[in-house]
């Protein structure tokens, strides 16, 4: 209605426009104010019309000019009238009722006509591109918004797998409710930070066509009192109009702690748009078609009401990538840069445990840039070593000088991990060494596990501590007892865990057994326990701690035996090390088999 109006006040100013141009009388001519005197002197003008400072002419031989009194001239006036010049003007201008509405009016035309355009907007739930409707701030991407397909998410088949079932019923519903079947309404996606949830989501809507709502837990409990359960409601009431759809509620946890917990205050909010959340839940008529996928890492935290079947009963576990996963989630990323050929993603793949999807995805970006960065078109396996040097350990300090002296015991000491790793049985095999300081650390060994080490057998955990201690020996061994570096804490550090966990969890201890030990521990104080925890006795810890020693001595005198019958090859190495800074598992076998690099 008010877009008619608006259309239909435009239409009269053109025509008032218009009218005006008419009604005024036209002349073309201009002629200077010292030629209109000299004319009004010879007697050769007829009539003027004078409106401010515009003077229209007409001359007794019928043309006609236009002139332009250049100051106000008040002699004007008594020369025209002794020259018989007929004299005309104009009413003082008046705007016309029409304008002078139009005026007055316009500003709060303007406001209504936005202020209605708004409400419009907000009204509107469809449509294309991504909306805000009514009170909530849930995101709508309608089905062809969305591009991410499973294809897109690698390395977490089983979670793919129980999505796709959800897909298939997505596409093609008829199928399962022919047979009765109750799909699942509440996916939860479980698992740590980065590794790939939020897209999972995407990909389940981008290959099931359907619409898609996101929302996170903080968007829920953000700002204003009760505001949280209205939200809760609104989108569920949006979802509804456009089944089938998914709503997917990315970091739950924030919004589905358990109820009637929690230090502080505050919660109450929380509380009350959690119980709507389930109410909601509960409301779907069967087979409704609205799917909710939520995401969350904080599992334990969430409120039991949440998990029980008819909510979130399916749960989709998302687990940090393995070897091979990580090749596939490198291969997806490296899908739009250029490789040069000797980029294998196997051996970036291998040297990552523990990385997450979006740590690879960070990887291969930052080996883009190293690769940008050196004008180069392709980006080499030597940028994906440098970026992942970098994601591991911190940027090379460039600025970090040492004097030769410091320079050489860190030889010494990388040298020493890098013999007694390769001559331990068992161990995994080297990748390269360093002593470029990098981050916290002065120098590096890189082992290049062939998989991921789940299962670990005792010998391969005995070579490891070996190997861990072989850096402080190799210093002790060149300069003495006395001169040892405090370079070796993290070894140490290390090592001791290892050999603690041996004997008190993996039951690696003949005289204690295969039992658990736990540590008498006091803990976060909570209602359950306020008094430490006492779990073993005093005369066990005493063997545990018998134990470790042992375990600990025995090793380290095997790597002292090593490193002294090798010794020659340590100094090669240092030297080797000390010219070059970094060496490959190339030139480190050259060494090992008393070759020239
Ligand atoms: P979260 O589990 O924390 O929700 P995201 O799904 O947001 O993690 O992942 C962040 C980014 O990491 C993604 O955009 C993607 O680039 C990358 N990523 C994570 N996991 C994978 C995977 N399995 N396959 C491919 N890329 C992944
Ligand atoms: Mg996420
Ligand atoms: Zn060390």
């Amino acid at each position: 209605m008010v877009k008619n109006g608006i259309t239909w006040l435009v239409v009269m100013i053109i025509f008032m426009s218009i009218f005006q141009s008419f009604s005024s009388i036209n002349i073309n001519r201009k002629v200077d104010y010292s030629t209109f005197i000299s004319d009004v002197n010879s007697n050769q003008i007829r009539e003027t019309y004078i409106s401010g400072r515009e003077i229209k002419v007409f001359k007794k031989d019928s043309s006609k000019y236009i002139t332009y009194i250049p100051i106000n001239d008040p002699k004007l006036l008594d020369v025209l009238l002794t020259k018989n010049v007929i004299i005309k003007g104009s009413a003082p201008e008046e705007p016309s009722l029409l304008t002078s509405v139009f005026i007055s009016w316009f500003p709060m035309l303007l406001l209504i006509a936005v202020w209605v355009f708004f409400m419009r907007q907000m009204q509107i739930g469809g449509g294309k591109g991504s909306i805000l409707f009514g009170k909530n701030k849930a995101k709508m991407l309608s089905d062809n918004e969305i591009k991410i397909r499973f294809s897109d998410v690698a390395g977490c088949d089983e979670a793919k797998e129980e999505l796709s079932e959800l897909v298939e019923y997505l596409k093609e519903p008829e199928k399962f409710t022919k047979l009765g079947c109750k799909i699942p309404k509440g996916f939860l996606m479980i698992g740590p930070p980065g590794t790939g949830k939020t897209l999972l989501a995407k990909a389940v809507a981008g290959e099931a066509n359907v619409p898609f709502f996101i929302i996170s837990g903080s968007d829920f409990v953000e700002m204003f009192v009760g505001v949280g359960a209205s939200r809760v409601r609104d989108m569920f009431d949006n979802a509804r109009k456009l089944n089938p759809c998914i709503i997917f509620i990315d970091e739950i946890d924030a919004v589905g702690r358990k109820r009637g917990i929690g230090l502080g205050g505050g919660h109450d909010e929380r509380e009350q748009t959690l119980n709507q959340m389930l109410v909601e839940m509960d409301g779907f008529k069967k087979n409704e078609g609205v799917i909710v996928i939520a995401a969350t890492n904080r599992p334990d935290v969430l409120d039991p009401a949440l998990l029980r079947p008819g909510r979130f009963d399916r749960r989709v576990t998302v687990s940090l990538p393995d070897v091979l996963g990580r090749e596939k989630i490198l291969e997806v990323h490296m899908r739009n840069i250029p490789l040069s050929d000797d980029v294998v993603p196997m051996t970036i793949a291998r040297g990552t445990p523990g990385f997450s999807g979006a740590d690879l995805a960070n990887l291969v970006n930052e080996s883009a840039l190293y690769a940008a960065s050196c004008n180069n078109s392709k980006v080499s396996m030597l940028d994906l070593e440098k970026a992942k040097d970098k994601i591991i350990m911190g940027a090379e300090r460039k600025s970090f000088i040492m004097n030769k002296m410091q320079k050489e015991v860190i030889a010494y000491h990388e040298s020493g991990h890098v013999i007694v790793g390769l001559l331990v049985p068992n161990y995994d095999p080297i990748h390269k060494v360093t002593i470029i300081p990098r981050g916290r650390s002065l120098g590096l060994t890189f082992f290049l596990p062939k998989d991921d080490n789940i299962n670990v057998s005792r010998s391969k955990l005995e070579s490891q501590i070996s190997t861990l201690y072989a850096g402080r020996l190799a210093e002790e061994l060149i300069y003495g007892v006395n001169n040892v570096s405090t370079g070796a804490v993290n070894d140490i550090k290390v090592a001791t865990e290892l050999a603690r966990n041996m004997i008190t969890k993996w039951g690696f201890s003949k005289k204690l057994g295969p039992l658990l030990y736990k540590s008498n521990d006091n803990e976060v104080l909570t209602d359950q326990n306020i008094n430490n925890v006492q779990n073993i006795s005093d005369y066990t810890a005493r063997i545990i701690d018998e134990e470790i020693k042992l375990l600990i001595d025995l090793n380290y005198k095997r790597a002292k035996c090593i490193l002294s019958s090798n010794i020659d090859i340590l100094h090669t190495m240092k030297d080797a090390l000390m010219k070059y800074e970094t060496l490959d598992i190339q030139q480190i076998n050259k060494i090992m088999k008393r070759k020239k690099i």
